[in-house]
């Protein structure tokens, strides 16, 4: 049997992949590519159907790591506003209002190397009051400990995002204050507690062929697949080393959400940042090519993301419903899911509740 036709979930051990049937999928012609992502990803999910989440920063800049295209770390003057711990309370009311605009995931992103002890009762808060409000929970915090995974897990965190980047072999052209292999840890420790993970990565930082295929190799072949998997394009801001990077061709972008998605059939291939510069088609045929998953509404972390109105109006012209909670069947989720489908069908009536609320 071909790889693509057996079935993966998170409960099941995950096929292994060698570097050659990576390649192979990368070398394909593009329409027998997006052609055969696109039946591995009906098989497993339903194809008209995108997870909408939103992504606030809650601790922006001044961050101590060096990653090269990052205008929050602190070695780049990027004229980025740097922005202490946000108050609990504001959180949960930019939570709110993700959930108005039919997000049923919040995630929330410090800029930091680390957690430290004394952020964690401001964190567990946050988790507890986005999860109040019947939302899917989500955070990025830096490395982790395998205790501070357990702190989270209790606390009801749903998944930590931690990104590989790229492949090992291209990493420390782009960050040299820690390692792939800290990466590697930190993932084990959000694995072990209990927690999903949310793992990818992000193209057009000059890597070449193998290293996309590095990246994806390291995600696919985890003892256990990410449940979710971003996959960037880079957002090249100026003031970081990456704000000269050669264009990346958006072909080449749209075959790694393809080969992820085949590689990864169970896990959400998210969208992430960059889409603020891929027009409506290029959006549509990264669907396609399997991503069924966005972040909406607030900035993505400090870079723009197109705003919701816009993105519900492609759905709508896409045929496209945002995808119910995962995993629960309580009432309150349900009713979070059932809510967002209603406004989806509303585009209009709903970007004046949104604003009108704001
Ligand atoms: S990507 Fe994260 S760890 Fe790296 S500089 Fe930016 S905020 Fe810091």
């Amino acid at each position: 049997m071909h790889q693509s036709e057996q079935t993966t979930t998170s409960s099941q051990p995950a096929q292994r992949w060698s570097r050659q049937q990576i390649d192979a999928l990368f070398a394909k012609p593009f329409m027998d590519l997006v052609f055969e992502a696109q039946q591995v990803h009906r098989q497993h999910f339903k194809p008209n159907q995108v997870q909408v989440s939103t992504l606030l920063s809650i601790k922006t800049g001044a961050c101590p790591e060096d990653c090269k295209y990052c205008p929050q770390s602190a070695r780049y003057d990027t004229g980025l506003e740097k922005e202490r711990l946000m108050q609990v309370e504001t959180v949960l009311e930019a939570a709110q209002r993700a959930k108005a605009i039919g997000s049923t995931r919040f995630c929330m992103g410090a800029a930091w190397r680390n957690p430290k002890d004394r952020d964690m009762p401001y964190i567990i808060k946050m988790i507890e009051g986005v999860r109040e409000l019947g939302m899917e929970t989500c955070m990025t915090l830096g490395m982790l400990s395998p205790q501070q995974a357990m702190v989270l897990k209790e606390a009801g965190l749903d998944y930590y995002n931690h990104n590989l980047d790229t492949s090992a072999e291209f990493y420390d052209q782009i960050i040299t204050t820690r390692t792939y292999a800290d990466r590697l840890n930190t993932l084990d420790s959000v694995r072990q507690s209990g927690m999903k993970v949310c793992s990818g990565g992000i193209v057009g930082m000059g890597e070449d062929a193998s290293d996309r295929t590095g990246l994806l190799l390291q995600l696919a072949n985890l003892e256990q697949p990410p449940e979710s998997v971003p996959i960037n394009m880079l957002v090249k801001v100026a003031g970081t080393p990456m704000a000269d990077a050669e264009d990346l061709d958006p072909f080449d972008f749209i075959r790694c959400i393809a080969v992820a998605r085949i590689v990864m059939p169970g896990s959400h291939v998210r969208l992430s940042a960059g889409r603020e510069d891929m027009n409506e088609q290029m959006q549509a045929l990264c669907f396609m090519a399997g991503a069924n998953s966005i972040f909406y509404g607030e900035k993505l972390l400090t870079t723009g993301n197109p705003d919701a109105e816009r993105d519900q109006m492609l759905f709508q012209r896409l045929g496209i419903t945002p995808e119910a909670v995962e995993d629960y069947s309580d009432d309150v989720h349900q009713a979070v899911a059932e809510e967002a489908i209603e406004r989806q069908r509303q585009p209009a009536r709903d970007a004046e509740l949104f604003y009108d609320a704001s």
